[in-house]
């Protein structure tokens, strides 16, 4: 056989299997062209999923009829004036997503240039070009594509439902819509319009596509260091998800799913969250264009940093900040959420906000045996019994209903406990409202930092193992491992290298327990360090022993309190950092204003 050059539209197809894998990464590319031509005004029309039919019109600069030709030729941009791949300033810069398109679909591209006045048009069917037409057409540029895929009928097969395909295509508008919030955007699905935004500021924009309690219910995000500047909003950890899909993060105005960046989020809520919920954010990462590198993935989904470590560590020192700082803020604004449910006259006040069940204590003990438990249980009584001085017999009985030991005027923010309901709600009053809290998650954040502070002051203790265990890896990723020994042993974790193939471990956290399956581990530590980086897992699961010891040495609800212990609650979570929510992102207690009590009751 010989070799010989593949023809120019079989290599257009080639491309297009990396670039254009369905509808929404076309629509994906088609606005990303018109942002870069400086568009005010974006149009988006879809039909059946985008299969049949997707338009997208600007009133950016639009082309020329020499441009026409040119901007389906493969390789062939406006945007690398100096062929300098490490100082991309537009969204595009490989020349590629036209001629990829055309290549694979029915394409009609009508565009006046502001610089010659003149309005042209050209087509192309399967890749082959026509010629162009003088045409009528306003400022800007629209481009049709009709029956994607029609010149690959293999590719046509691997499309999923109209419906799945609208979804992604939203998905897209969605990240591409934040990313420019001053540019107008419309979308229409079938002739409906789904989507109609004025060019507006950021925030008002996250409100209109993330809901308007995602504003109330985040921290604003502001950090400067040097050229690196992360701005933004990301959500209180009351306000959580079961799924990472509203994590939106921009690089330089680009939309990335970053891997790097989704680990620093998660390693930066860590504390406040259970593992398996996640917070919403759309964070905007700044950095001079030579810092990060755009040329890593045919649909530049990821980038590149020069400086990962600084990157990482900039967002989570940023977003923790925020935490110690805005956290106390969760009460209120679900508070006001209660309220509005109350208003709305819900069949069952107070019924909890189901995004705020991340998770069940029963699924914090499963796979425990009774004896651990006990064992936990015990150990845990003594972190917190120094945290109340109850009489013995204030708690045997059980107490009244109504509990008056502080002055009726107070200025703690928490206020002064008036009663406890149903064994585990505590109502304080305070100067100008009431708190409701949750006694047992309330104290539950209190051991857990109390925990932590003690063992930050001791430090790790590390377990010897009898005889080290041997585990053997694969050799081209022990050596990414053995780069973390240093920080693994200060997490009481040691690991030497032993022989090829395999890696000795001679102790292991105390904390986690003789019984721990070691090779599991290691393995997960790998697994962390080849996705992530880092070798957060580790932390993570410390905590979480912490977390579980915390839980079943707090004040289980159902358990009368004396005036003095609730009074003694609220005073230790006023002084405990991140005492808004438990450890598990739910709210340990609610905040209701007069004002809106009055509201509620109609008297304003
Ligand atoms: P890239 O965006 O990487 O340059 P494309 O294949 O997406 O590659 O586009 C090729 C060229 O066509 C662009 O560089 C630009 O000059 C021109 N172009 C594409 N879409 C538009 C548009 N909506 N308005 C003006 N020019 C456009
Ligand atoms: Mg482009």
């Amino acid at each position: 056989m010989r070799i010989r050059h593949l023809p120019e539209t079989l290599i257009n197809q080639i491309a297009a299997g990396e670039v254009i894998e369905r509808p929404a990464a076309v629509i994906k590319e088609l606005v990303e062209n018109s942002l870069d031509a400086g568009a005010t005004q974006i149009d988006i029309d879809i039909q059946d999923g985008g299969k049949s039919y997707m338009s997208v019109s600007d009133n950016g600069y639009g082309m020329s009829a020499e441009e026409l030709v040119y901007c389906l030729d493969r390789h062939a941009t406006s945007k690398l004036p100096d062929d300098d791949l490490l100082n991309i300033r537009h969204l595009g810069f490989r020349g590629e997503a036209l001629p990829s398109i055309a290549s694979v679909s029915r394409m009609l591209i009508k565009s006046k240039s502001r610089e010659t006045g003149e309005a042209w048009s050209i087509s192309a069917e399967g890749g082959k070009k026509g010629i162009p037409v003088p045409d009528n057409h306003p400022q800007g540029t629209k481009i049709e594509i009709r029956d994607l895929f029609f010149a690959t009928p293999a590719r046509l097969k691997f499309l999923k439902t109209d419906r799945s395909e609208s979804t992604a295509i939203k998905d897209i508008v969605l990240r591409l819509a934040m990313a420019a919030p001053e540019v107008g955007l419309t979308l229409n699905l079938d002739g409906k319009k789904i989507l109609n935004m004025p060019p507006s500021a950021l925030a008002e924009r996250l409100g209109r596509l993330l809901g308007r309690d995602f504003p109330e219910n985040a921290m604003t995000i502001e950090a400067l260091r040097e050229d690196l500047q992360i701005t933004g909003l990301a959500s209180l950890p009351t306000y959580n998800k079961g799924n990472g899909l509203a994590q939106y993060l921009f690089v330089n105005g680009r939309a990335v799913r970053d891997r790097l960046l989704l680990g620093a989020l998660k390693g930066a809520y860590s504390d406040v969250l259970a593992r398996d919920r996640y917070p919403v954010v759309a964070l905007f990462i700044t950095l001079p264009a030579e810092d990060v590198d755009v040329n890593v993935h045919p649909a530049k989904a990821e980038v590149r940093f020069r400086d990962a470590v600084r990157i990482r560590g900039t967002l989570v020192s940023a977003i923790r900040h925020a935490l110690q700082e805005q956290a106390g803020r969760s009460a209120g604004s679900t508070g006001t959420q209660t309220l509005v449910k109350l208003a709305a006259s819900s069949p069952q006040p107070f019924a909890p906000h189901k995004e705020f069940i991340p998770t069940s204590a029963s699924q914090l003990y499963s796979g425990m045996s009774a004896l651990k438990i006990k064992e936990l249980s015990e150990s845990a009584q003594a972190f917190y019994q120094p945290l109340f001085t109850p009489t013995p017999s204030a708690r045997s009985e059980p107490f009244p209903t109504i509990a008056v030991a502080e002055p009726s005027t107070t200025t703690h923010p928490l206020g002064a406990a008036r009663a406890q309901l149903h064994e585990n709600y505590i109502i304080a009053q305070t100067e100008d409202g009431i708190v409701l809290v949750d006694q047992h998650a309330a104290h539950e954040r209190l051991v857990y930092e109390r925990l932590k502070a003690q063992q930050q002051e001791t430090g790790i203790t590390a377990q010897g193992l009898l005889t080290p265990e041997i585990v053997e890896l694969d050799d081209l990723r022990i050596g990414d491992l053995l780069q973390h020994t240093e920080i693994l042993k200060e997490y009481g974790l040691d690991i030497e290298p032993f022989g090829p193939g395999a890696v000795a471990v001679s102790s292991v956290p105390a904390l986690l327990g003789a019984t721990i399956n070691i090779r599991q581990l290691i393995h997960d530590l790998m697994d962390e360090l080849e996705e992530h980086g880092t070798v957060q897992t580790l932390e993570e699961r410390l905590l979480a022993v912490l977390s579980r010891r915390a839980c079943h040495g707090s004040i289980r609800s159902g358990r009368a309190m004396t005036p003095e212990e609730m009074n003694h609650l609220l005073r230790e979570m006023e002084r405990t950092p991140l005492s808004g929510q438990c450890n598990h992102g739910r709210p340990t207690y609610i905040e209701l204003s007069l004002k809106d009590i009055e509201k509620l009751f109609m008297r304003r």
